[in-house]
């Protein structure tokens, strides 16, 4: 990370002897404040302000604001000895008390929407048995409904680090944990899981989440032979994904397949249901019956060949992040279709170049493709050109025999991958000599992401939203 913003440093606090009385108080008392109000942001106390203030004081930034106790629009506070400001908007719209807050559902009780455009605040520090230093702020021109004992309470802690978000989310800087990896690198550094400490152990989900988060692949072994053990696996991280090849599905030949996936044949390296607008994060294969010779499973990270295709050639790399190809399912019942640039990105920092933590998504699924936009191919003939080399270059490095992972399922195994960015391929196998039957299903991004917060935010204290580790709060 560019920058130490998350470290949580104590707050500086020094107050001289008759302040230490005082530990609450922020605004000068009465007399004080009548004979010097400055006008001066963050300027230096005279000796009697010196007295009474603790220097984390809450100022204004625009006018003398708390310094002469009026309210005002935007206020200071010192956090980590260096005043940050913030608009009373900012404060007043994510107040947690009672009546702003419900307290069982976490509803918002009010709408931003109802804050009049001319608030203003009042603000002190106050000291919480629990919370420690807080800002308390007294509201003009409050919402309607709110009287003049309404309070708005916010930690120092919670204010430093919604400053810090902010600041992570202006620069561009993400935190982002994925490994890439190529053959050598997940041979040494694949994880095993025994199916009963997955089910019945939080901490070993937190790893497995973190892991499978990390690098996009996870096995399970020792998985009871039940064509439900794959909904109990999913349901550990939450609510699964149905799509119209249901809940679940089956992956076993089957004569006239509507999909590849039901036949025997090799079926190379793709993503499932591109052809939707959301398609599932992660994908479980759960090998029930593994009697068929030959049909291993084999995987490469796109990520990995995205980035050494960017250093490869920037021009390919950009062509597809640019470039729309079209993925379809189109049959008599079912007729999806959605067009996608082979990678996406993140928004990165300006005049710099995309980094492999830019990657949002990759999307490559040769057997769902539909044809091409016809102008493409017509009006525009150097894109379609400049796809093909492109998609040469990609194709081969995401095939290349050192990027591959090739691990044939046995029957007890589950296998947990993120679709969104680990490719899945098949050998063919041989039907007619033994029986192969795997049993899927999918979770989407959002259900993952949360069960993976909540079990962070539990054992590791923080947790990622929007690229910015958050650091969990009382
Ligand atoms: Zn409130």
């Amino acid at each position: 990370m560019a920058l130490n913003l998350t470290t949580k440093l104590p707050l500086r606090v020094v107050f001289s002897q008759s302040a230490r009385l005082l530990p609450s108080r922020c605004v000068r008392p009465a007399s004080a404040q009548r004979t010097a109000p400055t006008r001066q942001f963050w300027s230096r106390p005279s000796p009697a302000q010196q007295q009474i203030q603790p220097e984390h004081l809450v100022h204004d930034a625009s006018n003398e604001g708390q310094l002469d106790g009026k309210p005002s629009k935007h206020v200071a506070v010192s956090i980590d000895g260096d005043p940050r400001v913030f608009d009373t908007v900012f404060l007043r719209d994510s107040c947690t008390c009672a009546q702003c807050v419900d307290t069982s559902s976490k509803q918002k009780l009010f709408q931003t929407s109802d804050i009049p455009q001319d608030l203003e605040g009042i603000c002190r520090t106050v000291v919480d048995k629990e919370k420690g230093w807080m800002v308390e702020l007294q509201w003009q021109s409050d919402v309607a409904g709110f009287g003049p004992e309404h309070r708005t309470r916010h930690s120092i802690d919670w204010l430093r680090r919604a400053m810090n978000t902010e600041l992570e989310l202006r620069g561009g800087v993400r935190q982002d944990e994925r490994v890439l990896w190529d053959k050598e690198k997940i041979t040494s550094n694949n994880k095993w899981l025994d199916y009963k400490d997955y089910m019945a152990q939080d901490e070993v989900l937190c790893d497995a989440l973190s892991h499978l988060h990390k690098y996009g692949l996870l096995f399970l072994k020792n998985v009871p032979e039940s064509e439900e053990s794959v909904v109990d696996i999913a349901s550990r991280i939450g609510t699964l994904k149905d799509t119209f090849y249901g809940r679940t599905w089956d992956v076993k030949s089957k004569p006239n397949a509507e999909n590849i996936a039901y036949t025997p044949h090799f079926l190379g390296l793709h993503m499932d249901l591109l052809y939707t607008s959301n398609p599932p994060h992660l994908q479980l294969l759960h090998s029930l019956r593994a009697r068929a010779p030959r049909g291993e499973s084999f995987f490469s990270d796109s990520f990995h060949a995205a980035h050494q295709l960017h250093t490869q050639s920037a021009f390919h790399f950009r062509t597809l992040c640019t470039f729309p190809v079209t993925y379809h399912y189109h049959h008599p019942t079912h007729h999806y279709h959605y067009t996608r640039p082979t990678i996406e990105l993140f928004p990165y920092p300006k005049y710099s170049e995309p980094t492999n933590l830019a990657i949002r998504h990759v999307n490559w699924s040769p057997p769902f493709q539909g044809p091409f936009e016809a102008r493409i191919g017509g009006e525009n003939q150097t894109n379609i050109r400049n796809y093909l080399a492109a998609a040469h270059a990609y194709d081969k490095l995401l095939n290349a025999e050192e990027n591959l992972y090739e691990y044939r399922l046995e029957e007890g195994e589950c296998v947990i991958f993120d679709n969104r960015r680990v490719l899945h391929a098949r050998r063919a196998f041989d039907a007619q000599k033994g029986e192969r039957f795997l049993k899927g299903a999918y979770v989407d991004d959002d259900v993952f992401f949360s069960k993976l917060r909540v079990l962070n935010e539990r054992y590791n204290g923080s947790w990622l939203a929007d690229g910015v580790v958050r650091q969990a709060i009382k």
